[in-house]
């Protein structure tokens, strides 16, 4: 996609959406930490719901890890993949006490050392929480990049290290959400909404629906 096209699509998104954010409910980064490590193949609907009533209850390593992994469990048993996101929640609590002084760390290194936390989850965490203008690619993301043409890749790592190429420094800090929201809502997978989308002429898909 040409760099006039790319600065044209980020302006409309940014025009429809100026502030935008996750749909996952935090108040700290180790609230956000515990959302992301919890909504993998999960909804955010489905996440926000079992943390409104754990992190009341608990919302710091310490607090989680005095639950337990049976206590905190009965949080999160709506949650796919549940049994494992638990024990990987107490051994992060574990590892930010005794490691990180219960802080949540800032660089991607230390994030990813953290169980249940891969590359995606550092990359959210480091930009929702610290304001650094990473792109976490998520299958949306993928998705996004993928039809329009902004940054096409047959893996993810491929289309986050092209997509933090191709878009300009002043829309990189949100783009990682306008690139999601859009895919959740408009280029949605099995059939995107062309006729409503903003972007409709700058994106490369060929198999754009039509009204009707
Ligand atoms: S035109 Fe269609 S395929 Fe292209 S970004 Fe918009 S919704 Fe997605």
């Amino acid at each position: 996609m040409k760099r006039s096209d790319v600065i044209e699509l980020f302006t409309r998104l940014r025009e429809i959406d100026p502030h935008p954010t996750t749909e996952l409910n935090y108040t700290t980064p180790f609230e956000l930490l515990v959302a992301v490590v919890l909504s993998a193949q999960a909804t955010d609907v489905g996440v926000n719901k079992a943390t409104k009533k754990l992190y009341p209850v608990a919302n710091t390593p310490q607090a989680i890890l005095a639950l337990g992994e049976e206590g905190l469990k009965r949080y999160i048993s709506t949650i796919g993949l549940f049994n494992a996101k638990a024990k990987n929640v107490i051994a992060l609590c574990r590892l930010l006490i005794e490691q990180h002084a219960s802080e949540v760390p800032h660089t991607r290194e230390a994030l990813e050392a953290l169980p249940g936390v891969g590359r995606k989850t550092a990359n959210v965490v480091l930009n929702t929480a610290f304001g650094e203008p990473t792109i976490a690619v998520d299958t949306h993301i993928f998705r996004v990049a993928n039809r329009t043409g902004l940054a096409p890749g047959k893996d993810v790592r491929t289309v986050e290290d092209k997509l933090v190429k191709v878009i300009p420094a002043e829309f990189k800090q949100d783009a990682h959400h306008w690139l999601i929201l859009h895919g959740r809502y408009v280029c949605k997978a099995r059939k995107p909404d062309c006729p409503q989308c903003v972007i409709r002429d700058l994106c490369r898909y060929k198999d754009k629906t039509v009204a009707g």
